[in-house]
């Protein structure tokens, strides 16, 4: 319903849409590189920079020798004479440069490197395994793009609540909010992207008709009253709004098996043969046969279209 809607859109608004959806899925693009790229980059530099031994240290001007001094302990090191720095003041600056103890440091980097490989490797993952990385339509282009956008925000925020020395309790909990906020965003063009993109169609078997005989894979089936059968399995559930279509059989005079891969096979067995014990938890597992009437001769796909069965049949073979 939604995705017909969607389908509507996109023929009536399409090429209008196609700045908006390259606009927003290159910048979604480089604000993931971003989030990525800019913690690497100050990571290495700061690297580079303790490598030379060059530290963040406070600096203050002598108050007895007027010159400038780096403050370590008490005392001027051009003088000697105290600075007169207040024990509070005095006990933040044993922690480092601006609060941070040294032996922190390694461990930021370490942890700001795995939580950037962590973000770039789910980036790479979920692009590539929905197919979002080559968006088909401009509605799903613009979608993916938001979604990016609203991911690269939400791994900034991440890296804030869980990073070291990124903000105390109450900005914390401050970005933990904003970052549920963007997660339900996210959540919600992820969805919209994804009811935007075609359904993807596998033709599950090609049947030539010819009179009462069915050819199928170098076989013939004869038929009983031009009626061809479609043998397969269905699993429902409900709650889950889960379904998936496993092909079968073909049926005419005879069952002719379908092809089914060595792990499909076994799971599908198992399924069937374990039926009720699934009904129980919700999971429906049908075995159903889908009439096809072949009056006429000529070429008869059946195809899989996400859960759903179609026939497709053409008079001659499409060239
Ligand atoms: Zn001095």
């Amino acid at each position: 319903m939604f995705a017909s809607l969607l389908q509507t859109l996109e023929s009536s608004f399409g090429t209008a849409l196609s700045p908006a959806g390259d606009i927003a899925f290159w910048l979604g693009a480089l604000m993931v590189l971003y989030v990525i790229a800019a913690p690497v980059a100050r990571n290495l530099i700061e690297m580079q920079a303790a490598d030379l031994g060059m530290e963040r240290e406070w600096i203050m001007q002598c108050l007895a020798c007027r010159r400038v001094t780096v403050v370590a302990g008490n005392t001027c090191e051009h003088c000697g004479r105290s600075l007169g720095i207040p024990w509070t003041v005095r006990l933040r600056n044993l922690f480092g440069n601006e609060g941070e103890a040294r032996w922190v440091r390694g461990t930021r980097w370490v942890l700001t490197f795995a939580g950037v490989a962590l973000f770039a490797a789910v980036t790479l993952f979920a692009l590539i395994s929905s197919g979002a990385w080559q968006p088909q339509t401009q509605i799903e282009r613009l979608f993916v793009g938001l979604s990016l956008v609203a991911w690269a925000g939400l791994g900034w925020l991440l890296g804030r609540v869980f990073g070291i020395g990124t903000g105390g309790p109450i900005a914390r909990v401050r970005d933990a909010v904003f970052a549920l906020a963007v997660a339900a965003v996210l959540s919600a063009t992820t969805a919209v992207a994804a009811a935007a993109r075609p359904v993807p169609e596998t033709v599950v078997a090609r049947v030539t008709v010819q009179g009462q005989v069915a050819q199928f894979g170098g076989r013939s089936i004869p038929l009983v009253g031009h009626q061809l059968g479609f043998e397969y399995l269905q699993i429902d559930h409900d709650t889950a709004g889960f379904r998936r279509v496993v092909p079968l059989a073909l049926l005419g005079a005879q069952r002719i098996e379908l092809e089914r891969g060595g792990v499909t096979g076994a799971l599908t067995d198992h399924l069937w043969n374990n039926a009720q014990t699934y009904a129980r938890r919700g999971l429906q597992v049908r075995r159903r046969v889908e009439q096809i009437p072949a009056y006429e001769a000529g070429i008869y796909e059946v195809i899989l279209r996400g859960g759903e069965i179609e026939v497709r049949s053409y008079a001659n073979p499409p060239a």
